[in-house]
């Protein structure tokens, strides 16, 4: 077991606490409304205005050119540098904050530089030029066969070999807290077209795991999957919001669109592969009648992540009477099938190139267990089976005023690193 570090930033050292100086994630925050966005990171229940520290001589290690990359208004400059850059930074905001440090702590300036995270607004923290969201998990892709294609085999026959995907919209991804409205689709009732337009009504969310690329790799040059995790700065939670009765009708044959274009919640902390190392495993482990990965797929080195996962869900009534929200689902992204680093090589193969900001999803996290299936679809299965809540309802799909939290975090021994949260609020449709 490696060492906590010490730190004098008091509200880092709460167990409970997702910010340890172990985590140190990267956002971007505004104070005054007036204000342009600006680099943070989060340490207790503090925001370390990055920019201000740098202004101060507070970050002497941190490179003149590192350090340019930070004043910006987004990740997307400084994540581009690749992990070099994050690493430095990390390294200098360790000794900042460590516990015999005093050039901040001592500062008059401290309340200038480390604000109260309760001060902040918190925004996206990059301008995401293009998204993908895979399927990753075969538990997930399993279940949705079982409920869609009954009769045949619930994997289709490319699953095993190639980690599925498709291209999404970045236009529509909004930070957690933002209101979602429930948007008007095109549906089909059981009886079949034709078909009418109005409020969906089987809203529901996919408990995702995202991660946000760096260092570019140019057009034609496909990444390698024992380079590829050089290329990805750091992970997000996400909520895929998606309308099952869009989705049911519109698929075939090309996949998801207006099911899924018009939101998705990431959570705004980037927590940094550097502070995840710690959790990382080797796998994850194959069944033994699964296919050999294809060598461009097969890296020996090849990691997964302990990262536990919850969502939550709280009513309109379950606020006004002050009732926590519910727990629906808990599960561990270490059950996905593909990983991270297969996602990246098997995107990049044909060439496709990656720039700093590009976003991609895992697809929704499911377990084998049935509290561990990541969204309401399969965890009712479809409806069957509705989830209680607090306030003595019950569940199929998301209502209006329903808010969904999702949290995610590891632990090992005493240390524990989090996410915060990736929350939305259903507000009705436009009439
Ligand atoms: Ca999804």
């Amino acid at each position: 077991m490696t060492e906590r570090m010490r730190t004098w930033v008091e509200s880092a050292t709460d167990p409970d606490g997702d910010f340890p100086i172990e985590n140190l994630p990267f956002g971007v925050f505004e104070r005054e409304e007036s204000d342009a966005p600006r680099i943070g990171v989060a340490i207790g229940d503090r925001v370390l205005d990055v920019r201000e520290a740098i202004v101060h001589g507070m970050l002497p290690d941190v490179s003149g050119e590192v350090g340019r990359t930070l004043e910006a208004t987004n990740l997307n400059a400084f994540a581009g540098l690749g992990r070099s850059g994050s690493g430095m930074v990390r390294t200098a905001l360790q000794r900042l904050f460590g516990v015999d440090e005093g050039m901040l702590r001592d500062s008059g300036e401290q309340d200038r530089i480390l604000i109260p995270a309760c001060e902040v607004e918190l925004g996206l923290p990059f301008s995401i030029g293009d998204y993908t969201d895979f399927y990753a998990s075969k538990h997930h892709a399993t279940n949705v066969g079982r409920m869609f294609r009954p009769d045949g085999d619930p994997l289709l026959p490319n699953w095993k070999h190639l980690p599925v995907g498709y291209h999404g919209r970045a236009s529509s991804i909004v930070e957690s807290g933002r209101p979602i409205r429930r948007p008007n689709g095109q549906t089909v009732g059981p009886d079949g077209p034709p078909p009418k337009h109005g409020p969906v009504r089987l809203l529901d969310y996919e408990l995702e795991v995202g991660f946000f690329l760096g260092r570019r790799s140019e057009l034609g040059t496909p990444i390698p999957i024992e380079q590829a995790l050089q290329h990805v700065f750091g992970l997000v939670l996400v909520n895929d919001w998606s309308a099952r009765d869009v989705q049911k009708w519109e698929y075939q044959p090309l996949g998801p669109f207006n099911a899924k274009n018009f939101a998705t919640t990431i959570s705004p902390w980037v927590v940094t592969l550097e502070a995840l190392q710690p959790f990382t495993e080797p796998g994850p482990p194959r069944d033994a009648d699964d296919p050999e990965n294809l060598p461009y797929l097969s890296s020996d080195a090849d990691v997964t992540i302990d990262l536990k996962l919850e969502v939550a869900i709280r009513s309109a009534e379950m606020r006004a009477r002050d009732l926590p929200a519910s727990r629906v689902s808990i599960g561990n992204y270490r059950d996905m099938y593909w990983t991270i680093a297969q996602m990246v090589a098997h995107h990049t193969s044909t060439g496709c190139d990656m720039r700093s900001g590009d976003l991609m999803a895992s697809g929704t996290v499911s377990g084998p267990e049935e509290e561990s299936r990541g969204c309401l679809l399969e965890r009712t299965w479809r409806g069957q089976n509705p989830v209680p809540l607090a306030d003595g309802t019950e569940r199929k799909f998301l209502q209006d005023d329903d808010e969904v939290i999702i949290r995610g975090w590891c632990s090992k021994g005493d240390l524990r690193i989090g996410f915060g949260s990736c929350a939305g609020l259903v507000t009705p449709a436009l009439g």
